[in-house]
């Protein structure tokens, strides 16, 4: 069992781990080994004190080295629960569990709302996680909406397993060249489930797109979905000064707490955390 599991790779994440790291606690540290498209993509960044207007790639690799020189992994997987068993956490990314005595949660904010239906449905034949769940739909049609090209590799991999794939790009500069892959235009409105057909059903304007299941895939998802039982509001999860959530064990830094979703902000926040996971595990000593 792990001390803590850190779950995020951005710039919350990323300061919580360099903290956690350098006070020998023991820690899982999950997210993208691509960190995080918000720092990808950023074009100049004038107010990170040290990094004089550097674009987002160049703060990644100011990142990336950090990381690797501290010698600190990440595990690439979509985490797509974490449940209290009172005593510990399980994590749970699809096929594997990971079980720890304490969690940091830095997911970034859901910037992308839920359309109707999407998470009464979840796992009902709508998932978030392309590696999670793609086996269950070897062979058959599957609809895929995706906000970010940042996804295309995990639409490629469902295509590997899926006989047809409708995908709702809802970006510029596609790149999706396959025979079975049907790109198709629009804006994603409900779903429903067919009761009669067991089928999915994602309504567009003036169209249907009938299949056997719906993946929609974004960076960040509600963080009262993912983590059962947080308090949340307005999409944020509630902490205090210290970063502790109202689950024991359980802080949370970065944008996913609330405005200014700044980088300093976020690594700030990382570092507070990290310290009261500390007194955590020492109090449960
Ligand atoms: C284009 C752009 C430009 C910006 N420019 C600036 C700027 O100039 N200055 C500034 O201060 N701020 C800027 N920002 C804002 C800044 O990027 C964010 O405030 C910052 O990245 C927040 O860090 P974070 O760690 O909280 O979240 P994020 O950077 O969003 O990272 C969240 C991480 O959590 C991971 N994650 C989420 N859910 C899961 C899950 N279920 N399983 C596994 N991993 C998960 C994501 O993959 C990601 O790695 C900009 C943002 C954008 C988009």
């Amino acid at each position: 069992m792990f001390d803590t599991i850190i779950i995020g790779t951005g710039p919350a994440g990323i300061s919580a781990a360099l903290t956690l790291k350098q006070l020998n606690i023991n820690f899982l540290w999950i997210g993208n080994k691509n960190l995080s498209y918000k720092i990808n993509t950023a074009e100049k960044i004038r107010n990170y004190p040290g990094l004089n207007q550097v674009s987002g790639k160049e703060m990644k690799e100011a990142f990336l080295k950090q990381i690797n020189d501290m010698d600190i992994k990440i595990t690439e997987a979509q985490v797509t629960g974490v449940y209290d068993l009172s005593s510990h956490y399980a994590v749970l990314c699809g096929q594997d569990t990971y079980e720890a005595k304490s969690i940091v949660l830095g997911l970034g904010v859901e910037s992308i709302k839920p359309i109707l239906d999407e998470v009464e449905l979840l796992g009902q034949g709508v998932s978030y996680c392309a590696t999670c769940d793609g086996f269950l739909y070897k062979n058959k049609e599957i609809t895929v909406v995706s906000h970010s090209k940042e996804f295309e590799h995990e639409v490629k991999y469902l295509a590997s397993l899926a006989s047809k794939v409708n995908y709702i790009a809802l970006y510029k500069d596609i790149d999706m060249d396959l025979s079975n892959v049907n790109v198709i235009k629009g804006v994603p409105q409900k779903i429903e489930k067919n009761k009669a057909t067991k089928k999915m059903e994602l309504h567009m304007k003036g169209s249907v797109i009938e299949s056997d299941g719906i993946f929609m895939l974004k960076a960040a998802i509600s963080p009262a979905v993912l983590v059962p039982g947080i308090e949340a509001k307005d999409g944020h999860i509630v902490v205090d000064r210290l970063m502790n959530t109202n689950l024991k064990g359980v802080v949370a830094a970065g944008d996913c707490t609330g405005r200014p979703y700044q980088y300093a902000k976020a690594v700030g926040e990382g570092n507070v955390a990290a310290h009261s996971i500390v007194n955590y595990l020492n109090n449960l000593k």
